[in-house]
């Protein structure tokens, strides 16, 4: 038999399965790398610093209070009208559709149960079970649903949960140095 004479050897050699797990390594890194997460999170605005919107229509904070004893559910980051709007981390897109409040918007699911919702957009640029990699644009600022009135500065809503239950996206959006940036520094008075 043929067969046995040439698959068997090549069997019980070590260099026929050490180089099918070599190559199933190389396989998983190239199709795998694209999504590996190499920050915490990508601000999904690409204004720097980022920045919670506050103007006469409200805060944009995390359980800011809203009408009817609600509370605000995500943060609302600054954003420039048509700018992109960037995945925080890789995911896959679980929901795209239209609300009546958060306008245009997307959802991603995250590895380890962690999801995140971008909403008033002007366009939504990925499809229903679409895959992300970190920052990769995923739509653009609008001002669809609630945001619509003239007085409320042009942002994107983010919320985000953690196996269904809210968290606050702000430790994940807003960067440390900016935030440490925007402190008083003692040799910087007098400048500009
Ligand atoms: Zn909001």
């Amino acid at each position: 038999m043929i067969a046995r004479r040439i698959v068997q050897p090549l069997l019980q050699r070590p260099g026929f399965w050490l180089g099918g797990l070599a190559g199933a390594a190389v396989m998983w890194a190239a199709l795998e790398l694209p999504y590996v997460n190499w920050r915490r999170a990508v601000p999904p605005v690409d204004e720097r610093p980022v920045s919670i919107r506050h103007d006469a229509r409200g805060s944009g904070t995390y359980q800011a209070p809203r009408s009817g004893n609600r509370r605000h559910r995500g943060v609302d980051l600054a954003g420039a009208l048509g700018g992109p709007i960037r995945a925080v981390r890789s995911g896959t897109v679980i929901q795209v559709g239209a609300h009546r409040g958060l306008g245009h918007l997307v959802e991603l699911e995250h590895v380890g149960g962690l999801t995140s919702l971008y909403a008033h957009l002007g366009t939504v640029q990925v499809r229903l079970g679409q895959r992300v990699r970190q920052g990769e644009i995923i739509g653009t600022v609008g001002k669809t649903g609630n945001a619509r009135h003239p007085a409320i500065a042009p942002h994107v809503h983010l919320e985000m949960a953690r196996r269904g239950q809210l968290i606050d996206p702000t430790p994940y959006v807003l960067d440390h140095a900016a935030v440490i940036g925007q402190e008083q520094d003692p040799d910087d008075v007098g400048r500009d």
